[in-house]
């Protein structure tokens, strides 16, 4: 017997876990996989780079759901996926982090009583103003199946009442990264077309709401930047949301090396390379662990403590907490394929 899995992915992050978990798909008997994106990101360099360098599948069914406000989003996705999902009668839905396509692909799935897979669950910021909090805990409590990436994760939803088909996987994203990081560093010319020595500049990324919704909030975190670059040259990967942000509200990026998003090889070149990183995003937080590069979080709160107990990030207002040693929790870079087995085996009746 083969499994159906659905997967339902739609922004950037998304693309890089389903990468990993897609190839240990692809890889484990008894398990096929379609892919919906819902068009969350779309712009070449936030979409289509990813596919073509991660290898992933192309999506069969392609929404094109992107802009407006949160409920204007999330239920034009709902809309969209159902028929899908009718259509495809999938064994699995999977859904990863905490988009809003994660929302709607979760809401649709269990409306159907198809069982949902959520990668990355349990994380918790404990800020409800966080649109990314919201769409977690909800995923979480539809969800059969949550793919823990850290025992932290756990720990959070049995403090909700969740315990049943729970698991700590690992980290997918650490799978992601040693899939890339040698071929990166071959491959990839974004260090000298930027004109960078390794290990003479620092990476930025800012994308999230919370420092772009208010003009206030971008000036600090931006000044943040500028200051640093006093030190050495700050790279900024400038996100599509906070280009707009920076424009409307007329906060001057001067000073930085802003360039467009880059690709996923680039990515890690850069990181890789990097003598510090300073981001608002969870995924680089940690990536910046991986390349074993220190990180400052330009937020007040972080799902991701143990980068913070283990030393190797600090929040931007706060001082470090521990001399760096290494973290466990994120597994040996496997995790994927311990989603694709959970797969298999929670796949009996009873969950
Ligand atoms: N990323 C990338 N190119 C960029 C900026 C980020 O490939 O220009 C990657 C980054 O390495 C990480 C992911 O995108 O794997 C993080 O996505 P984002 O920061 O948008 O979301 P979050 O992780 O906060 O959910």
């Amino acid at each position: 017997m083969t499994l159906k899995i659905l997967t339902i992915v739609g922004a950037r992050p998304q693309f890089i876990k389903a990468a990993a978990v897609s190839r240990a798909i692809r890889e484990t008997d008894g398990l096929t996989e379609v892919m919906v994106h819902t068009g969350q990101h779309f712009d070449p360099n936030m979409s289509d780079v990813f596919f073509e360098e991660l290898d992933i599948p192309r999506p069969r069914h392609h929404l094109d759901i992107n802009g407006g406000g949160h409920g204007d989003m999330t239920g034009r996705m709902l809309m969209a996926i159902e028929p899908i999902l009718l259509e495809e009668k999938p064994d699995w839905v999977v859904v990863y982090g905490d988009t809003n396509s994660t929302l709607a692909g979760a809401l649709a799935a269990s409306k159907l009583h198809i069982p949902v897979a959520h990668v990355e669950a349990g994380l918790r910021s404990f800020n409800r103003r966080m649109p990314e909090e919201i769409n977690r805990v909800v995923t979480d409590h539809l969800s059969a199946l949550q793919l823990c990436p850290t025992t932290t994760a756990v720990t959070n939803l049995a403090a909700e009442g969740v315990t049943a088909g729970v698991h700590h996987v690992g980290d997918v994203m650490y799978d992601a990264t040693l899939f890339v990081t040698d071929k990166a560093e071959k491959s990839s010319a974004i260090l000298s077309n930027l004109g960078l020595a390794p290990k003479t500049y620092a990476l930025a990324t800012i994308h999230r709401a919370e420092n772009t919704a208010d003009r206030q909030q971008l000036l600090a975190v931006v000044q943040f930047l500028q200051d640093q670059s006093r030190k050495f040259p700050v790279a900024l990967p400038l996100h599509p949301r906070t280009r707009q942000a920076a424009l409307a509200m007329g906060v001057s990026l001067g000073g930085l090396r802003v360039i467009d998003p880059v690709g996923y090889l680039d990515m890690a070149k850069l990181l890789h390379n990097a003598v510090e990183v300073y981001t608002d995003s969870g995924g680089v937080q940690k990536e910046a662990y991986f390349h074993r590069v220190p990180c400052i979080t330009l937020r007040d709160e972080t799902e991701w403590t143990e980068t913070i107990t283990h030393g190797w990030n600090r929040l931007w207002k706060q001082p470090a907490q521990a001399v760096r040693r290494d973290i466990d929790e994120y597994g040996t870079g496997r995790a994927a394929y311990d989603v694709a087995r959970l797969l298999i085996s929670g796949s009996s009746p009873g969950i």
